[in-house]
């Protein structure tokens, strides 16, 4: 809100301050660019990211020539009001290098990846008539995908209570796709099982 966006330290860095991106899926890191009072105000008024250039001198949308918009955007300001988080969907590659992040030496890996992969899986499903395995597991629709699903977690049960942990990796990713199959095609996010099991864990530690 305007109080929120006046009480910031806009005077320690001549009015701009950073502002870091994370993907609002999987909170991989996108990008860091800064907004000055103008650019933050457009971001929250739009939702889309926009961002003070400093090389160009005006306001920036990010996306605006390439379309690769960062939407949705959600802004939060750190303890002492000088640097800010936006959590975001990108579009497309959010480097004009091309890549999906411009830390994309940066190791981008863990559960958050999952979010990548169902964006992924989603992409696959667009495709009419493609011969990829995702592909064609949608369009056979959720009762042979959940079959898949019973199949994948008999296999990682097996590996888990006798196989080796190589066993177990190779089930659980097994396991673990043909999860994201489902969802997808039932149309239910991973945010939403993340956020029921964090209801639980709610629940849980009132009730100690
Ligand atoms: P865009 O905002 O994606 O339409 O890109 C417009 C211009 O902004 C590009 O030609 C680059 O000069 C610059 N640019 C785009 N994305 C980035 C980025 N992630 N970091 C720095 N500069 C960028
Ligand atoms: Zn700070
Ligand atoms: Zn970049
Ligand atoms: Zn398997």
């Amino acid at each position: 809100d305007r109080g929120a966006v006046a009480a910031l330290d806009w005077k320690k860095m001549d009015g701009l301050l950073p502002a870091t991106v994370q993907d609002r899926g999987s909170r991989r890191v996108l990008m860091t660019g800064y907004m000055n009072r103008a650019a933050l105000e457009a971001t929250i008024a739009t939702r889309e990211v926009t961002f003070w250039s400093r090389s160009k001198a005006r306001l920036w949308k990010k996306g605006e020539t390439s379309g690769n918009i960062l939407s949705g955007a959600d802004v939060y300001c750190d303890c002492d009001g000088d640097a800010l988080l936006v959590l975001a969907t990108p579009a497309g590659p959010v480097c004009h290098e091309g890549t999906a992040s411009c830390f994309a030496a940066a190791p981008h890996a863990g559960p958050g990846w999952l979010a990548d992969l169902a964006r992924i899986i989603a992409a696959r499903g667009r495709v009419a008539g493609s011969e990829s395995y995702t592909a064609r597991l949608l369009a056979a629709g959720p009762q042979r995908i959940a079959q898949k699903v019973g199949e994948e977690g008999v296999e990682l049960a097996l590996a888990g209570a006798a196989g080796t942990a190589a066993e177990c990796v190779s089930e659980a990713a097994d396991l673990l796709y043909h999860v994201a199959v489902l969802l997808e095609a039932r149309n239910i996010g991973w945010d939403d099982v993340v956020h029921e099991l964090q209801i639980r864990h709610a629940k849980k530690s009132q009730s100690k």
